[in-house]
């Protein structure tokens, strides 16, 4: 049961019903005049959803400590629409919290206009600036900036005030000795790398009260060499409450770091250990955050003892009734967060930055749309052709939308691509979205029929035809030797159909090579989720102890597709797995020994008792040219555009082929 989860709790004055918060992200959209009702309708859908307390985005104190969509309390008009939000959270049922930050050395100046300014001049390697050190009159002026801001959060009705204390943003620059070089009173010692963090909660009691809730973000480990150490930490937020915090959030790692925090591949409540010390340490609750994605993995660490609150910020996105479908007990209907990262922080850490959205929810970014959609007026019989996400999504929109649905999958299961991507390391979260999806159409009365392939004669009986059937492997015909036995796709070694060889080159560097060679260098011994999947499909694959594996990339960037917040754990970890890359190689043949390849200096071949072709895919639209001139047809995901294979892309234009009509 969630009995912990949903036990009432405080944090200072402010009282809450559960233990449910929502953390702060950035949507890419904040300060934008235009963005206000989808900003405050992606809130209001968050607090119909349940959550105890929502925190904000970071809102800058002070224009240098910003960035490009975020609020500024140094604008008139951003401090109104901080307002507007607000209220709007409160008529949906709801309590905000406000987070003030300051970016210091990670601003970048393309963005604000203005020199970063840090503690210490010294470069970033996110930024790749260097940052002009602060003068004391600065550093006062930026300690007036946030306990202003803290008035100006209780003042416009915000239920709390955060600060943005980890993460290696300003506060957490002054406390840490990489980043905090200074031989003044704000730098040196412990004590006085303390000093400027201390300094704004006392201005802040003195200023707005002891009553008004506030919440510090500390980083409980920078993941950086020679950073604050534990005993540090420890100290200072004994510090921080000795001043008047009302809670402590615990971050962790810098942007810097090369942990990685919020990859899949990061188990599930890994920092945990982190959060439970700090709260052995006050007695303040305590807030913790990264990994807690499944409702047994909070309840656990609330049992444990680990921390008081949890404040998960991708589930909420994932799922907008995150804390109610907890409470309700209903886990099926939960849409859960597969940490892809693909459609939100990749948005928001990329360039150019986008808004963000979820590979699993079409409707995160666009619930102002949504809650102003029109409904369909007529019901109409509706095919969906094709059982992966594309379909699944599609045949979910159609269905909301009033219309009668039937879903037509040629295998026995649901998913797709999508499935078969999900024995990839760490993809095994990608059946929960398949599974909440069935749930969803199950629920919806959409009719499901599976191992059927409709003729087109059937087909043409529907009112519309929704063609979801997806992409087939694309083998290079003007590659000498693809016909060979021991040649396969990446579609026949996952669906297991191909057991695996032993000296294997994979011809393709892409996302589905790299993930492919992962998978397979991976799998020392097959474990019980991929053995099971193995056994669905009737064949049996033994993965051998080791295997030697290459990829040949065409592109001098391997993973060149793959988001920015991901690649380069995928990278280290084909490093980790010693499998080798050919990179900025052309393939001249595939031969019973192998795969000859040359670049520009040199040509080999590589021995090779399996090749297998990542080259790409093609549509599949043979039932198209056969039903579009008799019945409304509309192509969805892959077999629409099968130039790369993107959930998100397949997801969302399933919805938004019903929704935006
Ligand atoms: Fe989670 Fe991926 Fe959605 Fe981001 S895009 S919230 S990581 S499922």
């Amino acid at each position: 049961s969630s009995a912990l989860l949903f036990q009432k709790g405080s944090i200072g004055s402010l009282e809450l019903p559960h233990r449910i918060l929502m953390g702060s992200m950035h949507l890419g959209i904040e300060g934008d005049a235009h963005q206000l009702n989808q900003l405050k309708a992606f809130y209001s859908e968050r607090a119909k959803g349940g959550a105890a307390l929502m925190i904000t985005g970071g809102v800058a104190v002070l224009p240098a400590g910003g960035g490009d969509h975020m609020f500024c309390l140094t604008d008139q008009n951003h401090r109104d629409q901080l307002k507007e939000l607000v209220q709007a959270v409160h008529h949906a049922g709801g309590k905000m919290a406000l987070q003030l930050q300051h970016n210091g050395r990670y601003a970048k100046s393309t963005e604000t206009g203005l020199s970063p300014v840090a503690p210490s001049p010294i470069m970033s390697r996110i930024t790749k600036e260097t940052p002009r050190e602060l003068s004391i009159t600065e550093i006062e002026a930026i300690r007036e900036a946030f306990i202003e801001g803290a008035h100006f959060a209780k003042q416009a009705g915000f239920d709390a005030v955060e600060l943005m204390g980890s993460e290696g943003y300003l506060l957490n620059q002054f406390l840490s000795p990489l980043t905090n070089q200074r031989s003044d009173p704000y730098g040196g010692s412990f004590e006085k790398r303390m000093r400027l963090p201390l300094e704004i909660i006392s201005g802040i009691r003195q200023s707005i009260g002891k009553d008004y809730p506030v919440i510090y973000r500390l980083s409980g480990d920078d993941f950086m060499e020679g950073s604050t150490t534990r005993d540090e930490t420890l100290l200072f937020a004994q510090r921080l409450v000795a001043e008047g915090v009302d809670a402590l959030n615990v971050g962790v790692g810098w942007h810097e770091s090369r942990i990685p925090t919020v990859a899949a591949s990061v188990p599930p409540a890994a920092f945990a250990h982190i959060v439970s010390a700090i709260r052995q340490a006050v007695d303040v609750p305590v807030i913790g955050a990264n990994r807690i994605h499944t409702p047994e993995t909070a309840e656990a660490v609330l049992k444990q003892e680990q921390m008081d609150f949890i404040a998960p910020a991708r589930p909420w996105l994932a799922d907008e009734g995150f804390a109610n479908k907890l409470q309700s007990g209903d886990p099926a209907g939960l849409n859960l967060c597969i940490s892809c990262n693909q459609a939100c922080l990749d948005h928001t850490l990329g360039h150019p930055l986008k808004p963000v959205g979820c590979l699993v929810n079409p409707k995160t970014g666009h619930e102002w749309a949504w809650q102003n959609r029109k409904k369909s007026t007529a019901a109409l019989n509706i095919a969906v052709v094709g059982g992966g996400v594309a379909g699944l999504a599609t045949a979910k929109a159609a269905a909301e939308d009033g219309h009668r649905v039937t879903l037509f999958e040629a295998k026995e299961r649901l998913g797709g691509h999508f499935y078969l991507a999900s024995q990839i390391p760490s993809k095994d979260k990608f059946r929960n979205t398949i599974r909440f999806y069935q749930t969803a159409l199950e629920r919806l009365n959409v009719t499901i029929q599976l191992s059927t392939q409709p003729s087109a004669e059937a087909l043409k009986t529907y009112d519309k035809v929704f063609l979801a059937t997806g992409v087939v492997p694309f083998i290079p015909e003007q590659l000498k030797g693809t016909q060979l036995s021991h040649v396969t796709t990446y579609s026949d070694v996952l669906s297991g159909k191909v057991p695996f060889g032993k000296k294997i080159v994979i011809i393709g560097g892409g996302g589905i090579g790299s993930d492919l060679a992962h998978f397979i260098a991976s799998t020392n011994e097959v474990p019980k989720g991929i053995q099971g999947f193995f056994e669905d499909y009737g064949t049996k694959v033994e993965a051998p102890a080791s295997v030697e594996l290459s990829i040949i990339s065409r592109s001098p960037r391997v993973a060149k597709g793959v988001g920015p917040t991901t690649r380069w754990v995928l990278l280290s970890e084909l490093k980790r797995l010693g499998v080798k890359l050919y990179k900025g190689f052309e393939c001249l043949e595939i031969t019973k020994a192998g795969v000859w390849i040359a670049n520009e200096e040199e040509r080999h071949c590589i021995e090779a008792d399996q090749v297998i072709l990542c080259t790409g895919q093609v549509a599949n639209r043979e039932l198209y040219e056969l039903i579009k001139d008799d019945v409304p047809t509309e192509l969805v995901g892959g077999s629409y555009d099968a130039s790369e294979l993107n959930a998100a892309k397949a997801i969302h234009q399933g919805y938004h082929l019903i929704f935006d009509n």
